[in-house]
């Protein structure tokens, strides 16, 4: 017998419309490319969402299925061409304008995006890639006519607002099935070609849904929420979804990541909470730590993921400005939020820490398993260590065009590529990406482990473990770190630090200093770029 209850379909527009109904003059709040602070509230940004909508299918001509690219910082229009296009049941693909070009290139051709709508910041990145885009149609720029850049070089150059002009605020959505894509977010492909993940209106849905719960993220219309974490980063951590459908104000920084610009937003727009990789964070603590005088009086909790959160930078946040910090693990396939380390009841505080730098329990919707190489489930114990998989309604259950089918498996379990432990208490630890751990003699060292330990040594800015290649056993550690500014820190030093901290075999075989550490379009560090810089380097006392 079935239910009789009503079929809503989950669509993701709705979302913006129950923003738009019931929470219609919170604020949205964002730093404009054109430079001055832009205020609107979700009321408005309904209207000008339909108004796209309804330009775009006249006069773009596009219709259900379309793919349409966004090369964009976060804004509000970028979350206008989110809604509105998603809402007349095209596909918003995101691009990472820090990808190489050719790689942009590759993933424009692959998605078929016809037009690409792109902030002024990206304009002459665009037009030095347009010859390699023979299918797109043309672009839309996201400013209005007293910004458009005169060059005429670009194919069919049209200003954004002028599009939106011309739409009617009163549109109506089309209906159509839950399962209609709507959005498409590539993988960095660190190996490889990226591979597309295709999310659907439902995924978004129910992904946002779970991303609000009260041990996730915890999200209400008491918030003020800043994703710092790029819209085209792997869905925004789903913040663009979650947020309005809490009925949270939204504060959205623009172009400018930097230290000072973050500390700017985070106090002109009162934020009570904030997502980034931990890169971001530590420009910001570095920005605080120059700048004694200022605090952070609004700001109550941060999610921190994308990498391993070092304890040095959650200790900072918690022990001198009073802001939580939620360590969090996931990834573009899985839309991408996957576990979360938020304090269960029954734990004393001494046992707290060590569990609060882990990267935490599955929310409901998420199921995760750790196997060995035959697929052979282990124990959460704690120690073990297997390859993590992952199942669940926001999990990709196959690459676009079919590609990578390798890493689903017949039971639907995706294999996230990375090696975990999982605990007693259910709460889950990267110990690497497999293709970072470092093998030494047969045996694994967590290069995350040693960097987080590293990081906490007085004059450290930053520090990278790779395995290198070692004539006795097969790979052992090269150490690199970045010194703050003026610090003096010496290899003996780090090396005392770690002393005692880790296992005697886990000393790393040398340290380098360098004046910087590659980082990937995400923001994270480049293991891959280090070890190609690395690759003539020899350990003390082997031959070369
Ligand atoms: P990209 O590889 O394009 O940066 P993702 O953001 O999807 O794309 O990266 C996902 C990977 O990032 C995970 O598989 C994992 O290796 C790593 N990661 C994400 N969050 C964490 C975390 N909190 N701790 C350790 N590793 C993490």
């Amino acid at each position: 017998m079935r239910g009789l209850m009503q079929d809503f379909p989950l669509l993701v527009h709705q979302v913006l419309d129950h923003a738009a109904r019931w929470h219609g003059r919170t604020a949205i709040v964002s730093r404009s490319i054109e430079g001055p602070l832009h205020r609107t509230d979700y009321a408005t940004l309904n209207r000008r969402a339909r108004a796209l909508a309804s330009a775009a299918e006249q006069r773009l001509g596009l219709r259900l299925g379309a793919v349409i690219a966004t090369m964009a910082w976060n804004s509000w229009r970028h979350l206008e061409i989110w809604y509105g296009l998603m809402g007349l049941g095209a596909i918003v693909h995101t691009l990472n304008p820090r990808l190489f070009t050719e790689q942009l290139a590759y993933i424009i051709n692959h998605a078929e995006d016809q037009w690409i709508f792109t902030d002024l910041t990206f304009v002459p990145l665009l037009e030095a890639l347009q010859e390699r885009l023979p299918r797109v149609k043309g672009f839309i720029i996201m400013t209005d006519e007293a910004h458009m850049p005169q060059s005429t070089t670009r194919r069919n150059p049209i200003c954004y607002e002028t599009l939106l002009a011309a739409g009617d605020p009163g549109f109506a959505w089309p209906s159509f099935d839950e399962n209609t894509a709507c959005g498409l977010c590539y993988t960095s492909g660190t190996t490889g070609n990226p591979k597309g993940v295709l999310y659907s209106h439902r995924s978004n849905v129910l992904h946002g849904l779970m991303c609000a719960l009260g041990d996730t993220m915890a999200l209400s219309a008491r918030d003020r929420v800043m994703p710092v974490v790029p819209m085209f980063h792997a869905n925004t951590w789903s913040l663009a979804f979650s947020a309005p459908l809490s009925g949270a104000a939204l504060v959205m920084p623009g172009a400018k990541l930097d230290g000072p610009s973050l500390y700017e937003m985070l106090d002109v727009g009162q934020v009570s909470f904030a997502a980034a990789v931990p890169t971001v964070w530590l420009m910001l603590l570095a920005h605080l730590e120059k700048n004694p005088q200022l605090r952070l009086p609004h700001l109550e909790r941060v999610v921190i993921g994308g990498s391993a959160c070092p304890e040095a930078i959650m200790r900072a946040f918690v022990e001198h400005y009073d802001t939580d910090v939620i360590h969090a693990w996931g990834m573009t396939e899985m839309s991408p939020i996957g576990s979360l380390a938020n304090r269960p009841t029954g734990i004393a505080d001494a046992e707290w820490w060590p569990l609060k730098l882990k990267q935490g329990r599955p929310p409901f919707m998420v199921d995760m398993k750790i196997t060995d190489d035959a697929g052979n489930t282990l124990p959460h114990d704690g120690r073990t260590f297997g390859r993590l998989k992952v199942k669940g309604p926001a999990v990709a259950r196959s690459y676009f065009r079919g590609e990578g089918l390798a890493a689903f498996d017949a039971e639907g379990w995706f294999d996230t590529g990375d090696v975990a432990t999982i605990d007693e208490w259910g709460f889950m630890q990267i110990t690497d990406r497999s293709k970072d751990v470092i093998k030494s003699g047969g045996e694994w060292i967590s290069s995350i482990e040693l960097e987080n330990i590293a990081l906490a040594c007085e004059g450290v800015q930053e520090a990278a473990a790779i395995g290198l290649p070692h004539p006795k056993w097969s790979e052992r550690p090269l150490l690199i770190i970045v010194r703050k500014a003026g610090a003096q820190v010496s290899a003996a030093e780090i090396f005392a630090h770690l002393d005692g901290k880790i296992a005697k075999w886990w000393m790393p075989d040398d340290v380098a200093f360098v004046d910087e550490i590659p980082h990937t379009a995400t923001g994270k560090i480049s293991k891959l770029e280090l070890r190609e810089r690395f690759r003539d380097y020899r350990f003390p006392g082997t031959a070369s």
